[in-house]
């Protein structure tokens, strides 16, 4: 599915000066990289505020203690997601609530949130789901209307641009109050190991951020608020600070791939090709095709026995997972998040796809009967 290694060794000589620096100065907890790399990844996404944390995960659940979100308050959230989204909602004691998805886009389907909408409701969170931004514009409408926070998952969308009515363009992370991002190393900016960072437009609240992730405290020892251990290792931050200088090559290759697929995957009769948004651009972190008619577990199968790897994201959706499954979510809830979890399947893409492997998939793909 991905290539890190391949990926590695076109940066080795970069990336093992990086990593020896960091060894010789020791500086292991919050290195001087790792002030760099936030500096470069602001100015990357338009000058954004930005805290490094250790994960994605801790990334959401920063962002929520950060504006204050009680137990009891409810947050909407879509149900075809990755389980961390709804995981830090449910740990904090607040209440997920599940809003389907768009059939085209997968991402949440706005004409949902509305109806989903409470005295209790504190925030939206919309997830730009396989590198494409979910609509931002109706959403922060919507957000403005009923006094919501907007917090954007980008784990997935690192560098995907959004353009409103009037043309005005943001990128994914920097239209709500607050976005989360992952480093995880198969996002398509990874770090070799775990990393996070957290996105906010209010300088204020940024600070306030800084200290969450670092124990509460701006002055060492000194503790004015309850925090967490949550920092970016200086490795990590000397990786990524090489790597942030290739994401719009590496976005590019991904894009090539998924041109190439689209191109000689559109004739192909069960297969639906990834839907592009007219008001997002898309960085292809997933290339995920709708299986139609045929059975997927099936085809899966046969592609696997050819040597093509393929993965289901998500197979079983939040409300019909055991940790998550409330009283009244049964089968039927969330008809389009249930459908898309029997039919989607996500084709290899990365930045090391050559074309004879692209050539080789499509047509062992268009080679399969039923
Ligand atoms: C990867 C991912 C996360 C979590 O990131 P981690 O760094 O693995 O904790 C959260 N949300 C989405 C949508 C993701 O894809």
């Amino acid at each position: 599915m991905v290539d890190l290694q391949g990926q590695y060794l076109h940066i080795k000589r970069e990336v093992d000066e990086a990593i020896q620096e960091v060894l010789m100065s020791t500086e292991f907890i919050q290195g001087s990289q790792v002030k760099s790399f936030a500096e470069a990844l602001s100015k990357y996404n338009r000058g954004v505020n930005v805290t490094p944390c250790a994960n994605g995960t801790d990334a959401l659940q920063i962002a929520m203690m950060a504006l204050d979100l009680k137990p009891g308050d409810e947050i909407i959230l879509p149900v075809h997601t990755y389980v961390a989204t709804a995981e830090v909602i449910a740990l904090l004691g607040l209440t997920p609530v599940f809003a389907d998805v768009d059939e085209r886009t997968f991402n949440i389907d706005v004409a949902q949130i509305t109806s989903k909408i409470t005295s209790r409701t504190k925030a939206i969170v919309p997830v730009h789901l396989y590198g494409q931004c979910a609509d931002m514009e109706p959403i922060m409408k919507i957000a403005y209307q009923h006094k919501l926070h907007v917090i954007e998952d980008l784990a997935q969308a690192m560098g995907a641009d959004y353009t409103y009515a009037d043309g005005i363009v943001k990128r994914a992370g920097t239209m709500g109050i607050i976005g989360t991002t992952s480093f995880f190393p198969s996002k398509n900016l990874g770090c070799y190991g775990d990393g996070g960072a957290i996105f906010t437009i209010d300088q204020v609240l940024g600070e306030k951020i800084k200290m969450i992730a670092n124990h509460g405290q701006k002055v060492k020892y000194q503790h004015d608020i309850i925090g967490v251990n949550s920092r970016l290792d200086t490795l990590q931050a000397a990786i990524l600070l090489v790597k942030l200088k290739y994401l719009d090559e590496y976005t590019r290759k991904r894009n090539e791939a998924a041109n190439y697929y689209d191109k000689n995957l559109s004739g192909v009769p069960f297969i639906e090709t990834p839907f592009r948004a007219v008001n997002s651009t898309h960085v292809f972190h997933q290339y995920t095709i709708k299986i139609r008619t045929i059975d997927r577990n099936h085809f899966k199968k046969y592609l696997e026995d050819k040597g093509i790897p393929t993965m289901i994201y998500y197979h079983i959706p939040l409300h019909l997972q055991k940790a998550y499954r409330r009283e009244g979510f049964n089968e039927g809830s969330f008809p389009v998040a249930e459908r898309l979890s029997k039919t989607v399947l996500s084709l290899p893409i990365h930045t090391e796809m050559t074309e004879d492997e692209l050539s080789y998939i499509c047509q062992t793909i268009k080679e399969f009967h039923a």
